[in-house]
């Protein structure tokens, strides 16, 4: 479909600039940080950074992946900057954030694909800014959920991971993520009492039926149980969707593949209940974050769409009708959107 490339009234932020943004700048380059706020060329940076907020993309900036919609450099990221864990926790301090933004970029080389920074990362912000609230957007560790665990034994206040885009789309949208392996990550992060929290862009190809479906597969893939989160004797988690063939292309798979209620497993109820260990735990995905998709350059996945405000705000009803506890969508809305008050609503 041809899109005109003037962008509608309703996508058009203030620019960049003043004095809050300045300082962010400034602190970010002192510190040798990256954000995906410019590395992504993100349309909020003005407003965001203003309000002195930003996203910390720790692990470098090149990635080992290629999506089709990302501004970030593909490639083979150089060595590992040690350090950066400790001045991560220094930038939250300097800045008093009440609320603090990391994610990464994917490096599928390493062992633990980075599990280990991500958890000195977090460690490192608790100790020198122990009032900020901590929200990890993290990849999905080629679905090692050992590795996958080691940040979760973290506790982060926020456990946020993207799902991107419908299943139908993975293979031009994110070629070596599988929709069904990011389900699971969430799944694990619920279960084990986290806040949980995904987002998707729109206008990149997608339907609006099948925003809806992804919308369901969300609620239902999430949805606690109510049976403990490993077998003791094995130590693996009973009820885990299995492990996709990675060498698959996935999205049919999925469709096809019936998904079963966790809460029909054969074994639930021979499981411990989770109440006891967490008390205070929603059955549900907790946030979920729908925004325009904006093309960075023209090599990237063009704009099949502009979503008009009218269905941003439908796909927000349905998905609180469906029982998601905040829905954040709208235009502009990016992952770390107002993550501070995304948080707050969780409160
Ligand atoms: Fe940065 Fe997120 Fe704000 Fe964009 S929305 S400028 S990525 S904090
Ligand atoms: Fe970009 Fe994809 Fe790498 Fe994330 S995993 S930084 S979206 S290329």
């Amino acid at each position: 479909d041809y899109v005109r490339r003037k962008k509608p009234a309703w996508l058009r932020a203030p620019l960049p600039g003043g004095e809050g943004f300045a300082r962010v700048r400034s602190l970010l380059n002192e510190h040798g940080l990256h954000t995906v706020c410019s590395s992504a060329k993100c349309p909020n940076m003005g407003e965001c950074w203003a309000r002195g907020t930003a996203t910390i993309m720790i692990l470098g900036d090149v990635c080992t992946r290629s999506c089709g919609f990302c501004h970030i450099k593909t490639g083979k990221p150089p060595v590992y900057d040690t350090d950066e864990p400790r001045r991560v926790g220094e930038m939250a301090a300097i800045l008093r954030l009440k609320h603090i933004v990391i994610t990464s970029v994917n490096r599928d080389e390493l062992p633990d694909g980075g599990a280990t920074i991500w958890a000195a990362t977090i460690r490192e912000i608790r100790k020198a800014s122990p009032g900020t609230q901590v929200e990890v957007l993290i990849p999905d560790f080629c679905g090692d959920w050992d590795a996958l665990q080691i940040v979760l034994d973290e506790r982060p206040e926020i456990l946020n991971h993207n799902l991107e885009t419908v299943p139908r789309l993975y293979t031009a949208v994110r070629p070596q993520a599988r929709y069904r392996r990011s389900l699971e990550l969430l799944r694990r992060g619920k279960q084990q009492g986290l806040t949980v929290k995904t987002g998707i862009m729109v206008g990149i190809g997608e339907k609006d039926d099948e925003v809806l479906t992804l919308i369901d597969d969300v609620v239902e893939a999430v949805r606690v149980p109510g049976v403990a989160a490993s077998d003791p004797e094995t130590n693996r988690d009973p009820l885990a969707i299995p492990d996709p063939d990675r060498s698959l292309p996935y999205d049919d798979a999925w469709r096809s593949d019936p998904v079963v209620p966790l809460s029909a497993h054969p074994r639930a109820d021979q499981l411990a209940h989770p109440a006891a260990t967490y008390p205070g735990v929603h059955e549900t995905c907790d946030i979920l974050t729908i925004g325009q998709y904006l093309q960075p350059t023209k090599n990237h996945l063009p704009i099949s769409r502009w979503v008009t405000p009218d269905a941003f705000a439908e796909y927000a009803r349905y998905g609180k009708q469906q029982g998601l506890r905040h829905v954040e969508s709208g235009p502009l809305v990016r992952s770390s959107y107002h993550a501070d008050e995304q948080a707050l609503q969780m409160a």
